[in-house]
């Protein structure tokens, strides 16, 4: 089982806290997929297992052209073993949903939208430097459930100043009245470099409410209980039976090649990433190489890249694995370094699984970095 990700470069309006690769100029669109269709052909043989799942990300990747999404997708069948029933999903961004578009995806084998909703609220969406408003927020989603799109995920932001504990209830119990089965919900973080970050600098927006942020966690993970969502990873609730099969691959370690500008490769051992420039990358594979750089993961990154990821699950970190793949003195290690955060009732064991406990899911991150093998 491996997957695929595909990178589109392209937005039409810089979200003030992005700091994903993209361009707001689509000038090199064309030349892009060209590139993008070489690299395929030039990476057939990066993975040794067939394909379940097939991720469009970005960027937006709604922007490009439904014909352009169809031949992507026709060379990924002709150069990799596709299964028959691969998870494809495309994201795609609330101002693009038309019904002409859903139309020609639902010709495609697209059979999940990730909808970049982040808010019902037209404040918030304008605080944002969202491209779109509140009410194609609202439309897209109907929209899209109309033309048979039933296995839909939106995204939701949380903890930014425009967004009270109110208005975080309106969206999130909008997403849940919509019948929407999954939800990625993320609390807003100040990247470096960022538009948003220089104006938290410049004082011209307040900086980032911890205290709200851990409020709007804890009420989000209620709600989404009391709705019955499965609580499967930090940002992430599903309905049984849609958890995401790509992002889940991720959290257990499969490999999967990331394709276009950007776009990192994990084969089990080594981690690759292309380059981060659209120019660069089309220039490059116009001469047949794709520009990557590469590193071998040593045995103490691959545990920790494991307790990283595996903390943020339901299930947790498994020790029995962590013994066996990393050996005695490592498992030693994390269950000591895990116990002053067991002492605190952050983290609990279950059935040989070390996982965090309601309170500490919202220090996951800060309590893997402790757990860290060095
Ligand atoms: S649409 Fe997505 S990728 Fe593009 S700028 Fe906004 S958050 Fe970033």
């Amino acid at each position: 089982m491996a997957g695929v990700y595909i990178h589109i470069p392209f937005c039409r309006k810089a979200c003030h806290y992005c700091n994903f690769h993209f361009s707001t100029s689509i000038q090199l669109q064309d030349s892009f997929v060209t590139a993008l269709l070489q690299e395929i052909d030039l990476q057939q043989n990066y993975l040794l297992e067939p394909v379940s799942t097939i991720y469009f990300g970005g960027g937006t990747p709604s922007i490009l052209p439904s014909a352009n999404i169809k031949n992507i997708i026709f060379r990924l069948q002709k150069n990799f073993i596709i299964e028959n029933n691969a998870e494809i999903t495309l994201e795609a961004n609330p101002d693009d949903i038309t019904e002409g578009k859903l139309a020609e995806w639902k010709q495609t084998a697209i059979n999940r939208l990730s909808i970049g909703i982040q808010s019902f609220v037209q404040e918030d969406l304008r605080w944002m430097n969202r491209a779109h408003t509140a009410q194609q927020a609202f439309d897209s989603i109907t929209l899209a459930q109309k033309a048979g799109f039933n296995n839909l995920t939106i995204d939701l932001i949380y903890g930014t100043p425009t967004l009270s504990d109110e208005a975080w209830e309106k969206n999130v119990k909008t997403a849940i009245a919509l019948q929407i089965p999954h939800l990625s919900c993320y609390a807003l973080t100040v990247e470096p470099k960022t538009a948003l970050a220089k104006m938290i600098q410049q004082k011209a927006v307040g900086d980032v409410d911890t205290e709200k942020q851990a409020r709007h966690f804890e009420l989000l993970m209620q709600w989404m209980k009391e709705a019955g969502y499965e609580h499967y990873e930090i940002s992430n609730f599903a309905k049984p039976g849609y958890r995401s099969r790509h992002n889940s691959s991720y959290w257990q370690g499969k490999p999967y090649v990331g394709l276009g500008p950007s776009a990192h490769s994990f084969n089990g051992t080594s981690r690759q990433w292309n380059v981060a420039n659209n120019a660069l990358y089309i220039q490059s594979l116009s001469k047949g190489l794709v520009p990557f750089e590469a590193e071998v993961l040593t045995t103490e990154q691959q545990l920790n890249e494991y307790i990283m990821t595996s903390l943020r699950t339901m299930e947790g970190i498994s020790l029995q694995n962590v013994k066996h793949s990393f050996g005695k003195d490592k498992y030693e290690y994390l269950i000591n370094t895990a116990l002053p955060h067991l002492n605190h009732q952050h983290l609990t064991i279950e059935n040989d699984f070390l996982k965090t406990t309601t309170a500490g899911k919202l220090l996951a991150d800060g309590i893997a970095a402790d757990l860290f093998v060095l």
